[in-house]
């Protein structure tokens, strides 16, 4: 069998996870809580399975959800989304950035990202036939060089990958981000997909700055959420994509035929939660803020140096005080012989990035975060 995709092997989170269980080592790898959601959502899921909401939702998504959706974006953002033509409901983000990206990309066109990249958007562009400009960003700041972004647009650039909060680095993306971006886009014919998912784990005084609260982005953007982050449920599987209404409907071919539609009860169950407990994300940073810093002061005292978390539930770690190894080498070491599992950062780069990084996930509870940098100062 001649592969599709012949370069891919099994992700680097199945891998890190598999082996955090072989070893019994504290899982900070894969990024997820070890904690449960609230209670009032389990409650209305189980609520609308029992009143019968058990057969196929709307392809689009179940109304109440994406009104809550636009509701939360007016509120967040203070911009009106229009529930019917430009939310989409999606079977978690990673569908969402298939979606948008299998709807743009035609065969030679290419995407332009940011490295280290999250890993689901290559093997997308690459199915679709395009090619990927991947522009390398560097530790600590991982900021944007925009003279190369400008050098590396092409008559053939169609799209561009963005990620803010940023996993893995946990850096954000300023206002004066979006003003360049736009400025280099302005005169051609680019879209741009905004991975938001942890646009609600911000650390900041100024917070998350989203690309549709930039006027011009937004007639351009695709931008992509979770509810998987915002209400520590990965395993439910739900996001959704923000369009203007003519993209959102090439958007919604690829939906239609990838899922159709997305779990009926849990839709009705989140947008529940949307309406009745909107302090519950309004909370986040500050909920996420306490474990960063309680994990950032255990591991003051260890010889790791912490590079500043700004968003997302990672924080980076140096080692080079602790080991020569790669960082690929590194992270299965420290699963096995220190029992704490973390992601190696060069994963999430095409090219070389010979950086001592690790990434490790905060979003545990309070004992396991004591535990782990316990385990982390006897190295
Ligand atoms: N994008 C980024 C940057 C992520 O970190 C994740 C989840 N870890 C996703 C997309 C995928 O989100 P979901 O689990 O909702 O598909
Ligand atoms: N996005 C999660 C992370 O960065 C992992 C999701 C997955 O396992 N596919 O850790």
């Amino acid at each position: 069998l001649e592969s599709k995709l012949p370069d891919l092997g099994t992700t680097i989170f199945t891998q890190m996870s598999a082996l955090a269980a072989e070893h019994q080592a504290i899982n900070l790898s894969q990024g997820f809580p070890d904690f449960d959601g609230p209670a009032y959502l389990k409650d209305r899921l189980n609520y609308h399975v029992a009143q019968g909401a058990n057969q196929y939702a709307p392809m689009t998504g179940v109304p109440a959800l994406r009104q809550a959706i636009a509701a939360k974006t007016q509120q967040q953002y203070g911009i009106s989304v229009c529930a019917d033509n430009e939310v989409t409901v999606t079977a978690g983000a990673t569908e969402a950035l298939y979606a948008a990206i299998t709807a743009l990309v035609r065969a030679g066109d290419e995407v332009v990202c940011f490295d280290p990249s999250y890993d689901s958007y290559a093997p997308a562009v690459s199915l679709a036939g395009g090619k990927l400009v991947r522009l390398q960003l560097n530790p600590p700041a991982f900021k944007v060089d925009w003279s190369a972004f400008r050098a590396a647009l092409s008559p053939r650039t169609r799209l561009v990958i963005i990620n803010s909060p940023h996993n893995p680095s946990a850096t954000l993306w300023q206002a004066d981000d979006y003003n360049q971006l736009w400025q280099a886009i302005a005169d051609r014919n680019i879209f741009v997909l905004s991975d938001e998912v942890y646009e609600h784990i911000c650390f900041t005084a100024e917070g998350h700055v989203g690309a549709l609260e930039h006027p011009n982005l937004r007639e351009r953007t695709i931008a992509v959420s979770s509810f998987g982050k915002t209400f520590h449920m990965t395993g439910w599987k739900v996001g959704y994509a923000i369009a203007p209404a003519a993209l959102s409907a090439e958007l919604r071919k690829v939906h239609q035929y990838l899922t159709f539609s997305i779990n009926t009860p849990a839709q009705l169950a989140l947008a529940d939660m949307l309406n009745a407990h909107p302090e519950h994300w309004q909370q986040l940073p500050a909920f996420y803020r306490a474990k960063r810093d309680r994990f950032a002061k255990a591991l003051a005292g260890s010889r790791f140096t912490v590079l500043p978390s700004q968003g997302t539930y990672f924080l980076l770690v140096d080692y080079s005080a602790i080991s020569e190894l790669d960082d690929v080498a590194f992270a299965r070491w420290l699963t096995e012989h220190a029992g704490v599992a973390a992601i190696p950062l060069s994963v999430f780069s095409a090219g070389p990035f010979p950086h001592k990084l690790v990434r490790l996930c905060f979003a545990k509870q309070d004992a396991t975060l004591d535990e782990a940098g316990a385990r982390l100062c006897r190295l």
